[in-house]
């Protein structure tokens, strides 16, 4: 038996209010790393500069605390030491990242891609036209590495791209099984954008995703289903590290009645409007415990949080989408 300490995060972008999907990823995190006395960690995801607010950030924290989904580490707040602590924020760790990626770049693991957008955008419609796969040409790839360092040093914006391996990225799933990606599937992913507009020289998601749970040394990633096309790019990015890849587990996806994608249409779905409405955030928890995963044997419906931790392995958590039901939270509420 592995002695590894169980190790989570939540990860959210502070781009908006946090809403049913990613406050259950946040809560089957938390009961998991309680069921297994492990650790959660809360990660601001805050790289794209544009869309994330401050409000947003203290926002999501007051309502994980509302959950009472508290955190376990973090930068100290006051510095005094065995005080409370903050989030793991992403803004504060570009460093790390541009440190990282001079690494790949020195071992030959990732290169520099001098397209510009018009001739991605050319690459693109070709594709279309022909019917193939969206892939890029790796057409930079072919530039000999003291080119592209003096295109670089004169000042060509330029991204950073990862050079994938010609083989099926696969992994495997705690929720779905083994999943995998035929090679030709794949783009070379960018992992720092081209210098220039707004997001000049900025890591993206899957870049700073994996090196942060990596550096975290996170054990099981749990989140939301639109990430499983993403995940192949990450193994990559592990691999191309030589870091150990953690387990997965992507959660199904949550719909409203008509059995579409929960949206704002669906009325209220965020924690705070909840709130407003008196839902207790006992009833919630036990609420979104259950959108998704259930007891072993069992068709119970009320739970403690306390019995939620006892209870709550991975494994019955279920492939197949939830539906939200708010009279169903309503009634829980009552009881
Ligand atoms: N910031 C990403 C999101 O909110 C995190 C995804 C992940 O957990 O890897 O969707």
């Amino acid at each position: 038996m592995s002695t590894t300490k169980t190790r989570v995060r939540f990860a959210p972008s502070p781009t908006g209010l946090l809403h049913v999907g990613n406050a259950r990823t946040a809560l089957y995190n938390w009961l998991y790393a309680r069921h297994t006395g492990g650790d959660f960690i809360l990660r601001i995801e805050d790289t794209d500069l544009e869309r994330s607010e401050e409000r947003h950030e203290a926002q999501l924290m007051q309502d994980l605390q509302w959950m009472g989904l508290a955190w376990d580490e973090g930068p100290e707040l006051s510095g005094a030491g065995g005080g409370p602590h903050g989030p793991y924020r992403q803004s504060e760790r570009l460093e790390i990242y541009r440190e990282h990626t001079a690494r790949l770049l020195a071992e030959g693991k990732a290169y520099r891609c001098f397209c510009t957008p018009e001739e991605l955008e050319a690459e693109r419609k070709l594709a279309a036209a022909e019917h193939r796969p969206q892939i890029y040409s790796r057409r930079c790839l072919a530039i000999p590495p003291a080119e592209s360092e003096a295109r670089a040093a004169s000042g060509e914006h330029f991204a950073v791209r990862l050079q994938i391996p010609d083989r099926p990225l696969r992994f495997h799933d705690l929720v779905r099984g083994d999943v995998e990606f035929a090679a030709d599937s794949v783009s070379d992913p960018v992992l720092v954008r081209s210098a220039s507009g707004a997001s000049a020289g900025i890591p993206v998601y899957n870049y700073v995703v994996t090196i942060d749970d990596a550096l975290m040394e996170i054990t099981h990633v749990i989140r939301g289903d639109d990430h499983i096309s993403n995940t192949p790019k990450q193994v990559a990015i592990y691999e191309a590290f030589g870091w150990k890849v953690p387990e997965f587990a992507h959660l199904s996806t949550i719909l409203g009645a008509d059995r579409e994608r929960l949206s704002k249409r669906h009325g209220a779905t965020s924690i705070a409007s909840f709130r407003e409405m008196g839902i207790l955030p006992e009833a919630l928890v036990n609420y979104l415990a259950l959108l998704g995963w259930g007891a072993e044997g069992g068709l119970r419906e009320t739970f403690t949080p306390g019995e939620l931790i006892n209870e709550f392995k991975l494994e019955r958590v279920t492939a197949s989408p939830a539906v939200f039901d708010f009279e169903k939270l309503n009634w829980l509420n009552r009881h």
